[in-house]
């Protein structure tokens, strides 16, 4: 399908149909539609000194935990988007300097950054301004290179945050899903990256109990035995995320999600029996609170919109509000059309990221 029901005649403005990825469309977004607003693409304040800032949600890999059902075999999304550079530069620059400056900008999300076509001039350009100390990039690595990790070194990249959950090939494979996914190449790229550039390189596994408790182990021995982390000057290597079910992610059959105490347990048990650092506090990684960008609506507000297209998940519309502030996603009507004005209820509003009835 090359366009969503009721979409078909384009959009006024804001988003610029690219083609099609495994039957969705993907859009290109662009100036005047708000960067903030959105889970998936754009600009995250969470009222520190990080900003995530989300450039695609396309992703080749099709890991059979991704909280955000991305990939290949996605069933909950009915569109892909990607974000025009320098419009999304505009806007993280912008937030940066509303946070003060010397703010870190982790290009993560809801897909796979590095699958974004223009991710060298998204992050020269957040480099280059003055304002961005730090630029990371949370990956699972597939299309890693020497070639390209010399361009990404080039363009300003400082750390890349490998999120790798096994060693053994044939596990890692299964676990994200894809058959070329290589993990020995992978780790291979990231031991070269981290002697030949001065990009540091940081381990996020997740971890999936019954899965990969083990590998974790084998994860750090890499870590402690390359110095990931040395560059950045962090008190550890790995930073284990906790496999967690959410509502549109994807579930693996038979596994209970941990709760955050018995995974905070075994996370002390495996300090003391690797002695590796593996809980640290933000502060330990040179993260502050800072001002948060201005919440221009709360739940129950009414806000006047107009619709610009199609949402990410079936059954949600994007629509940003009049004065250009904020991009909404409005659920429960299917029915909106391009360039349609409505007035429309928020029920979320946490994080600025705003979600609304119709
Ligand atoms: S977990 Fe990350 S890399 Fe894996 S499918 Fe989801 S978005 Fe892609």
């Amino acid at each position: 399908m090359d366009s969503v029901p009721g979409f078909e005649g384009g959009f006024p403005c804001c988003l610029e149909f690219r083609g099609s990825f495994y039957g969705r469309p993907v859009y290109q977004i662009v100036d005047p539609l708000p960067l903030v607003g959105h889970i998936a693409f754009g600009v995250i304040d969470r009222g520190t000194n990080v900003l995530q800032v989300r450039p695609t949600t396309v992703c080749q890999h099709s890991c059979i935990f991704c909280s955000v059902d991305a990939g290949p075999r996605s069933i909950t999304r009915a569109s892909e988007f990607i974000v025009e550079p320098r419009w999304l530069v505009r806007w993280a620059v912008e937030a940066a300097r509303f946070k003060g400056g010397g703010v870190e900008a982790l290009l993560d999300g809801v897909g796979e950054p590095l699958s974004h076509p223009q991710i060298l001039s998204i992050i020269r350009g957040l480099k280059d301004s003055g304002y961005i100390a730090r630029v990371a990039v949370e990956t699972h690595g597939g299309f890693l290179s020497r070639r390209l990790a010399l361009e990404l070194e080039k363009a300003g990249l400082d750390r890349i945050n490998l999120s790798v959950d096994a060693v053994d090939k044939g596990l890692a494979r299964s676990l994200v899903g894809v058959e070329w996914y290589d993990v020995e190449r992978i780790l291979d790229t990231a031991a070269w990256i981290l002697e030949n550039t001065s990009i540091d390189v940081v381990l996020t596994p997740v971890v999936i109990p019954g899965f990969n408790e083990l590998e974790v182990k084998a994860l750090i021995e890499w870590a402690r035995r390359r110095g990931a982390r040395r560059k950045s000057g962090w008190p550890t290597g790995v930073l284990i995320q906790k496999y967690e079910v959410h509502k549109y992610g994807r579930k693996i059959r038979g596994v209970r999600e941990w709760g955050w105490s018995r995974f905070y347990t075994w996370l002390r048990r495996l300090e003391r029996e690797a002695k590796y650092r593996l809980i640290v506090e933000p502060e330990e990684l040179g993260f502050e609170k800072r001002p948060s960008l201005e919440k221009p609506y709360r739940v129950g507000d009414k806000v006047k919109v107009i619709v610009v297209g199609p949402g990410w998940h079936w059954g949600e519309t994007l629509a940003m509000d009049f004065k250009q502030y904020r991009v909404i996603a409005i659920v429960g009507d299917k029915d909106l059309k391009p360039s349609q004005k409505l007035s429309v209820v928020i029920v979320r509003d946490t994080d600025n990221i705003y979600v609304a009835n119709a």
